[in-house]
């Protein structure tokens, strides 16, 4: 093989390699990115209907394996790509549609994409933009990617919608429009060029006949008296590439199921005793056709060579990057395993604890709970109520019994004291959930920003889990400890307060004067206030505790031991658990198995090319 037929293979390769992935860029919908598809060119068969369009590609390739007839017969795109192989080796076909299955029978090839059209559309004579795919391996070949497309029409027939004579056009156009797509473009010779559909397309949409390989067929059906030889030597139509005649077999040959070879073996000697073309036989036929088409695409490739490179090298490193985030596939043994699975929850906890410390936000809103909510819970506390005028006498007097005080209505002040003190437990526990909804929140932020962690959802779910679990706890112990420090104030009384208080009795010198005041009005609200500014002592130290004791147990906890009880269940785990740990998305698996076959097939594309150009 000389280097550029290989290189001609190449492009093949990468092509089908392209669609396989489903990178293909053609008429099927979806973005037509700039993908390596489009930088490669392909040759496609644009013409009227039954002017022998498949005939054509079917002599190209050598075998029989195309529908063929009149009337509307390819009703799909046909996107066929040619491989050669070795000498000696067996031909065969393969669809995409059934990966792994070979066909060496060419007339069920051709069965095949009857029925695959027809699966698409029914037995209609309705058309499809949805290309069959189909690769034929063969010695016998060239390297080539041809594109057979349904016939252009000027009327719709019986069973086709009205806009079918629209629709055809708008398909090939979307095919040919491309600037990588060399047409062939199929005139028969039995009609007037100058109403040839396949030159009026390729006139639009390549008007300086660069890229247009004229074909006339049929030349064998023309009138008696009558040869093609302005069309053939250029002169009714200047195209910059040589026109090419063909004579393929007649519908009649077909129904006599005449071979290939023989199909051949006729058109050459057609040329060579035509009294018209017989000058011009080594530059007829369709065995000619397929070289004229594989040198001039050689060409092409070789001028597009830097800037199929540099797609290629562009392709490469994004397939790099992306593999790179999508990370290694997992080790198989268990050390390995566990070692993955540790390293994960670290890179989880640098990230919670960036949360908690800064760096990240999220931690400010515990300082806020202390700093906004707290304070507000506290003074929104029904003390009022609770000191009213009323309350006091009511809690005071049943205090003292049947007996009233006579000094200072000592039980009262506890029982007052006590029953205020209750108050403080609502905003206590209000202010340790809060935390602990803080730091959910933060662990269930930072499974989420933990890069490393996407793949892995089972262990991301786990982590989660025994993290939250963890948290749990921590709420639990924070809110004891929180209650203790109320109950604290309760069980114990700060005497300082008691003994700095203004003593009312001995004012006056009248003891009697002084009984009636303790039953007045004043003497109770003395009592209430007395009491209250105890419990605004009370509330200005729980201010500062109940913060100290949420840290302590619930954020320090957090960042201390958070995932210790996990990590002690892990370190338990065997193997396959630890496997299961490990298990990765499957549609993310399957997405790096994809990436990682690109990437070889980049990479394999990029040695060649480069070795194909050195050696120029
Ligand atoms: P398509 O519709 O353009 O794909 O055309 P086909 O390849 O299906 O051919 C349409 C009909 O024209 C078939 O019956 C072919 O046998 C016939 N045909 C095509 N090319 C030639 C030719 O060069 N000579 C003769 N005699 N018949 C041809
Ligand atoms: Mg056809």
């Amino acid at each position: 093989m000389t280097t550029m037929e290989s290189l001609i293979g190449l492009v093949n390769r990468i092509q089908r390699a392209c669609t396989v992935l489903g990178d293909f860029g053609g008429a099927d919908g979806g973005p037509t990115l700039p993908t390596l598809w489009e930088e490669l060119p392909s040759v496609a068969v644009v013409g009227g209907q039954s002017s022998g369009k498949s005939s054509v590609l079917e002599s190209i390739v050598g075998r029989d394996f195309l529908p063929r007839g009149s009337g509307i017969v390819t009703r799909r795109p046909l996107v066929l790509q040619l491989h050669k192989t070795e000498e000696g080796r067996q031909e065969y076909a393969e669809f995409l549609h059934l990966p792994r299955r070979r066909f060496t029978d060419f007339a069920l090839v051709r069965k095949e994409i009857q029925d695959e059209t027809d699966r698409m559309t029914g037995k209609t004579k309705q058309i499809s933009p949805v290309p069959i795919h189909l690769s034929i391996y063969s010695p016998n070949v060239v390297n080539l990617t041809l594109i057979d497309l349904p016939g252009l029409t000027k009327v719709a027939v019986e069973g086709q919608p009205d806009t079918i004579v629209e629709d055809i056009d708008n398909m090939v156009r979307s095919y040919v429009e491309k600037p990588n797509c060399i047409i062939l473009a199929i005139s028969p010779a039995n009609q007037d060029i100058a109403t040839s559909d396949a030159m009026k397309l390729a006139r639009e949409v390549d008007p300086t006949g660069e890229r247009t390989f004229g074909v006339l067929t049929k030349l064998d059906l023309m009138d008696q008296g009558t040869n093609a030889l302005d069309v053939l030597e250029g002169r009714s139509f200047r195209l910059q590439q040589p026109w090419v005649g063909i004579v393929n077999r007649s519908q009649a040959d077909i129904n006599r199921n005449v071979d290939m070879i023989a199909a051949r073996r006729k058109e050459r000697e057609y040329f060579a005793t035509s009294p018209d073309y017989a000058h011009l036989a080594d530059k007829m036929g369709s065995e000619y056709l397929a070289k004229l088409l594989s040198r001039h695409l050689e060409s092409v490739i070789r001028a597009r060579i830097p800037g199929i490179t540099s797609l290629i090298n562009k392709t490469i490193d994004e397939l790099e990057s992306e593999m790179e985030h999508l990370g290694r596939p997992v080790a198989v043994d268990s050390g390995a395993q566990l070692y993955t699975i540790l390293e994960l929850c670290r890179a989880f906890d640098r990230i919670f604890k960036e949360h908690l410390d800064g760096g990240r936000p999220g931690g400010d809103r515990i300082y806020r709970i202390f700093d906004n909510q707290l304070p507000a819970a506290l003074r929104k506390l029904p003390f009022d109520r609770h000191l009213s005028l009323q309350n006091v006498k009511k809690v005071v007097s049943e205090a003292d019994g049947y007996q009233p005080h006579l000094i200072a209505p000592e039980q009262g002040y506890r029982r007052l004291i006590e029953g205020a003190l209750n108050y403080f437990r609502g905003p206590t526990e209000a202010t340790t959930d809060a935390v602990h909804h803080v730091l959910k929140e933060l662990v269930r932020k930072s499974v989420g920003e933990t890069e490393e962690l996407r793949r892995f959802p089972t262990l991301q779910a786990e982590l989660a889990a025994a993290a939250y679990e963890a948290l749990e706890r921590f709420r639990e112990d924070s809110r004891k400890t929180a209650l203790r420090l109320v109950d604290m104030e309760a069980s114990y009384l700060t005497v300082e307060f008691f003994r700095k208080l203004p003593q009312e009795v001995e004012k006056g010198g009248n003891p009697a004067a002084s009984t009636i005041d303790r039953y007045s009005e004043g003497h109770f609200r003395r009592i209430g206030s007395n009491v209250s500014s105890y419990i605004g002592m009370v509330s200005e130290t729980l201010k500062n505790s109940i913060p100290k004791s949420a840290v302590y147990c619930q954020v320090r906890e957090a960042k201390r031991s958070l995932l210790d009880h996990f990590y002690t269940q892990v370190g338990k785990k065997e193997g396959k658990e630890l496997a299961k740990l490990l298990d990765e998305d499957p549609s993310l698996m399957e997405h790096r198995q994809q990436c990682a076959k690109k990437l070889e097939l980049y990479r394999a594309a990029r040695e060649e090319i480069d070795s194909v150009s050195w050696s120029r």
